[in-house]
């Protein structure tokens, strides 16, 4: 049935779900079967990778159609453990159509630590903020860690660290959800290393602002934005 309503966006975003697991496996910013990758199909449903299954095991067929509300609409697999985060987060922000969740390194070292990313390089421009913020422990999976990550992961800024636990990042498109989540992990191992041998600068308000100022002038995105 879902196909018959999404036709090839259903399967393109199969495919582009698995591919782009694959890819953040490779270059480290995804482990095992920790994290998890989503796209939004229409206001009200979703494409989620699904639960205990190695990326670069994973098929098209694998990926899970679920509603806003968790109910499973087409997949044999039992979606993410994260799905209620997921679903949190796109009915908090409309302009957010993917999310990856990760476990990377350096991003979970600060968010263990309880640090959020601070302006250390002019990059983090690229997630729409001056500071990626932690937001509060809850046990995974639950409807507590959903309603932290929903409460700190404020727009415009496209990407959060969850304390004791990982990192989100938001986009228009999974590329962009992809490329925020690496540019944090980045971030945070800029700033992680900055630390281990003395006190970081962080740019200050007006200089991000002339940055700000430079991103602004680049292309818009013509992403489909739901
Ligand atoms: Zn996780």
């Amino acid at each position: 049935m879902i196909d018959a309503v999404y036709g090839a966006d259903l399967q393109s975003a199969r495919e582009e779900l698995v591919a782009c697991g694959v890819r953040l496996l490779g270059k480290g910013i995804l482990t095992q079967t920790s994290g998890n990758l989503s796209i939004r199909l229409s206001p009200e449903v979703i494409a989620i990778t699904p639960t205990s299954i190695e990326y670069d095991k994973m098929k098209p067929d694998d990926i899970v159609v679920c509603s806003l509300d968790g109910t499973v609409l087409e997949g044999a697999k039992a979606p993410s453990s994260e799905t209620p985060l997921h679903a949190a987060v796109y009915q908090h922000r409309d302009d957010i159509s993917a999310i990856v969740h990760t476990h990377s390194g350096h991003a979970t070292t600060l968010a263990i630590l309880g640090m959020p990313i601070p302006a250390v390089h002019y990059i983090i421009a690229s997630l729409n903020t001056t500071t990626v913020p932690v937001a509060a422990y809850a046990t995974y999976g639950t409807p507590e860690l959903a309603a932290s990550v929903r409460d700190t992961f404020q727009a415009p800024c496209m990407a959060v660290l969850i304390a004791n636990h990982g990192m989100v990042a938001g986009g228009r498109t999974l590329k962009q959800a992809a490329d925020g989540a690496e540019t944090t992990e980045i971030l945070a191992s800029y700033y992680y290393r900055g630390l281990a041998v003395g006190q970081p600068n962080v740019l200050t308000a007006d200089q991000m602002g002339e940055v700000f100022a430079k991103y602004q002038r680049k292309p818009a995105d013509a992403s489909t934005v739901y």
